[in-house]
């Protein structure tokens, strides 16, 4: 494959990933670009770039970034060489990743045929099946009827959680305990599934209790070669959505890790996948692990891999990207054993929140922002600041904390000490809950699932 260099990256996203992206990209000497909705016209990832444009002119603030023709027509005007979608927003939509390449744009990450594929949960399952991955029982294809769901419950029983197709972002997810819950739990999650996804198209899987949830980092380049950058512990979630992640997890040893990154490995070159990635696995209590999904993108957070590899993933994202072998001095990975990892770490994400108002997020100007920071800590953020103003329009993340430490116990120090110095006034945030959950004992001991925030009340205190 030709390698083609990237002078010029625009960046189709806001917020932390778009800055985090950019200083990547700075250090590699390309010349960032931003794009920023009408919404987020003084938000500061438009500043952290080398030049910035309006993009979705006179459209809402989620809608201007999803604004494909837009995007194009800047990138085209703008001589740009690579667009880097972030998560979220177009990251994972397989028509815009087309887009670029048909415009002769490079589109950072997957093929749009791995993106498609993988977007479609029931194809990924079949993927994993093939590839004799262990996956959750499960509906082979969506289902219609309250018949086939019944004939499931049949074969596997109860609980159930019924989940779309196009599912993301731990919404639209629906667990069922009983049969007199099938039908009305059936429709509820195709009109979520419609209106969050566009996509009504449900599907089946047993419901496993108390399971923790590990994935694996993947990194593929477009020569056939294929790395993992071992595993990370999400399993502190609510309302299945991932709130503090730990790599390494503490709950594998040296040979169901090894187990575990090797399946991922496996289902990832049977894909023929590029670029980075992330293989979702639920582990269950007896030390079983099933296949759950792929995620074709940088996830939030890739920053505790990095801190325990030492890999830049998305400098090797870009590298990848321009033709780049993973063993190229750019990159510099010449085997998988050549991927230690060493210490570890943990990420907590700052978000706006309000706890007397149901948990939904804040927003306001920021009276104060005074960050905490020191040895072993690393910020991903960019839109606080004294004086900043929190949108209602987008996600309530306002902060990324990772800290690393040589002992996971060291790690969650460096944690705490960090939450505790943080000051921001302004808005609500959920820093009290993030202090209570890094200083849990259980969580101090591994010895947490997914339901660990849901089964504990103190923490809210
Ligand atoms: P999303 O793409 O919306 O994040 P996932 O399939 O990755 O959805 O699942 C998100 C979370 O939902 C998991 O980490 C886990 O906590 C829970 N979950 C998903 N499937 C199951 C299952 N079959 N059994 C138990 N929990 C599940």
């Amino acid at each position: 494959m030709e390698k083609r260099k990237i002078n010029r990256l625009l960046v189709a996203n806001r917020g932390e990933i778009a800055i985090r992206i950019f200083r990547a990209a700075t250090e590699l000497g390309i010349r960032t670009v931003a794009i920023y909705s009408e919404q987020d016209n003084v938000s500061i990832h438009r500043f952290k770039a080398d030049e910035s444009y309006l993009v979705g002119a006179g459209k809402g603030p989620i809608e201007a970034y999803l604004d494909i023709d837009s995007i194009i027509e800047i990138a085209k005007r703008n001589d740009i060489d690579a667009i880097h979608p972030g998560y979220g927003f177009l990251a994972e939509n397989a028509d815009f990743a087309k887009r670029c390449q048909e415009e002769g744009i490079i589109f950072i990450g997957p093929s749009s045929e791995l993106i498609e594929k993988f977007g479609d949960k029931v194809e990924a399952r079949k993927l994993a099946i093939e590839a004799q991955i262990p996956v959750i029982p499960g509906t082979p294809e969506p289902i219609e009827t309250l018949q086939e769901a019944l004939l499931f419950a049949k074969e596997y029983g109860y609980p159930i959680i019924i989940k779309g197709v196009s599912g993301g972002g731990g919404r639209g997810m629906r667990i069922v305990r009983s049969q007199d819950e099938l039908q009305d739990s059936l429709d509820r999650a195709r009109s979520e599934a419609r209106s969050s996804f566009g996509n009504a198209k449900v599907y089946l899987e047993r419901y496993l209790e108390q399971p923790k949830h590990i994935e694996v980092q993947i990194l593929g380049d477009n020569h056939g070669n294929i790395v993992h950058l071992f595993e990370r512990d999400c399993s502190v979630q609510r309302r299945h959505q991932k709130v503090v992640e730990v790599a390494p997890s503490l709950s594998l040893d040296d040979s169901l890790r090894e187990e575990i990154c090797q399946a991922a490995l496996t289902l990832m070159k049977k894909a023929g996948y590029s670029n980075a990635g992330t293989v979702e696995f639920l582990l269950t209590p007896d030390k079983r692990f099933y296949f759950i999904e792929v995620n074709p993108r940088i996830q939030v957070e890739h920053t505790i891999t990095e801190l325990i590899t030492g890999i830049d993933i998305v400098q090797s994202q870009i590298r990848v990207a321009e033709g780049h072998a993973l063993s190229d001095p750019e990159i510099g990975i010449a085997s998988q054993s050549q991927i230690q990892m060493s210490g570890y770490a943990i990420q907590c994400r700052v978000t706006t929140e309000d706890a007397e108002n149901n948990f939904l997020p804040d927003a306001g100007r920021l009276s104060a922002w005074r960050s905490g920071g020191g040895f072993g800590v690393r910020l991903d953020g960019g839109n606080g600041y004294p004086g900043a103003i929190i949108t209602p329009f987008y996600d309530s993340l306002l902060v990324k904390i990772s800290t690393y430490g040589t002992s996971f116990d060291q790690a969650a120090r460096k944690m705490l000490r960090t939450l505790r110095e943080f000051r921001i006034r302004g808005v609500k945030t959920n820093l009290p809950f993030l202090e209570n959950v890094v200083t849990h004992p259980d969580f101090l001991s591994g010895n947490y699932d997914t339901s660990f925030i849901d089964t504990k009340p103190e923490l809210f205190v």
